[in-house]
């Protein structure tokens, strides 16, 4: 990694840390590696991705159907869908210092010479390690009570099948939406918020006939792009990969990983992938249920395909924080700020009166900010500090928009507003003002 690059990751880092966006998960005990809390922004910031996302994929169409599914189930679920058996990462440790690595995330150097990159030991002989969490439920531990943290959300829509076939009466092609938590006891767990043990995903399954698989993958392959230009992620740094057969997870024909170009390298952030008929066949075999679709119109019974666009939330996050993160130079000093889209921007619109000991201005800038909270939920009074702190903090909120409230205010009725990009200030008419700021965001 360039020294450039790395400087970026630890800046975002420590902006996510300074202005409340990402806090290291049990922080004060040292950390959990892979765990990461997100504080006032960042729960803000992480629910309107998730919003604008069910928006997206869900409420925008016709044919999805949304879940909300439990994190726990039953080992007879993952042993029906190979996660038992297949969903493992090979693994290598250190003689030594006994790390564990990804053997495939090792340089080639490393893997060949059987070195370890952290101290030089030997490395081990790969093993297969399986990324699922166990847990034992109940007062008794027995083979019964065992279950599974989920390490996908699909399975729960697989599992549902029959629910929805029987509560929503669908055509082909429908979809069951999800977001939810997926855990995955990872070797190595790194790069902030990329590769974690605990993480939201945003998924659905698509249910197709099977001749129509190639039109639909192409149709989410479309929609993926779509998707990433409306959250703010930077599409030129996106690649779609096309992953070869001998990389493809255990349940999939075809399946595209949509790349992303952290610093820290070229890496997954969506995958696409053709599911076929396996789950549902797994599960309809284990369970014993019939998990068959019946066309009315063709009088035909048979098992749907599946197409699964797969979206991290974690990653998003991080791509669209990275997409958003600038720096430029504003009144001689290097000014730092993050272009979010309004529609994800934590707040949308701040308040300030120029200075807090002035309780003219105090009062009006209060007046100011209640008439716009009415029509506007996000949007915060800030009188801490001097003003051009106030704005610097805005910026690294990514508040798209500041209205401040100055002495002219309190004979002509205008205020500033300020674009957050641009760093322009215009005047404008209270009267005038949220009409404006509606047209801005
Ligand atoms: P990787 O190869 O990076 O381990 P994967 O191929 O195992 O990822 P999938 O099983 O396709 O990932 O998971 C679907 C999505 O979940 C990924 O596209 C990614 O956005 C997200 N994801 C997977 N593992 C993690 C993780 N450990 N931390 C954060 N997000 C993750």
């Amino acid at each position: 990694m360039t020294k450039e690059k790395n400087d970026k990751m630890e800046k975002i880092v420590a902006l996510c840390k300074r202005r409340g966006f990402v806090f290291q998960g049990s922080e004060i005990y040292g950390g959990l590696s892979g765990t990461w809390d997100y504080g006032h922004y960042g729960s803000i910031l992480a629910h309107n991705i998730k919003q604008l996302w069910w928006k997206h994929f869900v409420e925008e169409r016709e044919e999805m159907f949304g879940l909300t599914s439990t994190t726990l189930m039953p080992e007879a679920v993952w042993r029906a869908s190979g996660h038992l058996d297949g969903f493992s990462d090979p693994m290598v440790e250190c003689g030594t210092c006994h790390h564990r690595f990804r053997a495939d995330q090792l340089t080639l150097e490393d893997r060949e010479k059987k070195i370890c990159p952290d101290d030089g030991g030997p490395l081990g002989t790969e093993q297969q390690y399986n990324l699922m969490l166990p847990v034992v439920l109940g007062a008794v531990a027995g083979k019964s009570n065992k279950a599974y943290l989920r390490g996908e959300i699909a399975q729960a829509m697989f599992v549902n099948f029959k629910n929805y076939i029987d509560t929503m009466h669908p055509d082909l092609p429908f979809g069951i939406a999800q977001i939810g938590k997926a855990y995955r006891n990872e070797i190595a767990p790194r790069d902030f918020l990329f590769r974690v043990r605990e993480f939201d995903l945003m998924e659905f399954e698509y249910f197709i006939r099977e001749s129509d698989w190639e039109k639909y993958f192409e149709l989410w392959r479309v929609e993926m792009g779509k998707w990433i230009e409306r959250v703010g992620i930077t599409k030129e740094l996106v690649h779609e990969i096309e992953v070869g057969a001998e990389d493809r997870a255990h349940y999939s024909k075809k399946t595209i990983d949509f790349e992303f170009d952290y610093p820290f390298g070229q890496k997954e952030l969506y995958g696409l992938a053709y599911r076929t008929d396996y789950d549902l066949k797994k599960h309809g075999a284990e369970s014993g249920v019939d998990l068959s679709f019946f066309d009315e119109q063709k009088k035909e019974r048979f098992i749907p395909h599946v197409i699964e666009p797969s979206f991290g939330h974690g990653r998003t996050l991080l791509a669209v924080l990275l997409s958003a993160y600038k720096e430029d130079e504003m009144n001689g000093e290097v000014r730092t700020y993050l272009a979010l889209k309004p529609s994800i921007a934590p707040v949308k619109v701040a308040v300030f009166p120029l200075l807090k000991n002035k309780p003219d201005l105090v009062a009006k800038a209060r007046e100011v900010f209640g008439m716009l909270k009415k029509e506007i939920n996000a949007i915060e009074f800030d009188d801490n500090g001097n003003i051009g702190k106030r704005y610097r903090r805005q910026d690294e909120i990514g508040t798209p928009l500041c209205v401040t409230v100055d002495f002219d205010t309190l004979t002509d009725n205008t205020v500033t507003l300020r674009d957050r990009d641009t760093g322009k200030q215009t005047r404008i008419q209270i009267t005038d003002l949220l009409q404006s700021i509606k047209s801005k965001i």
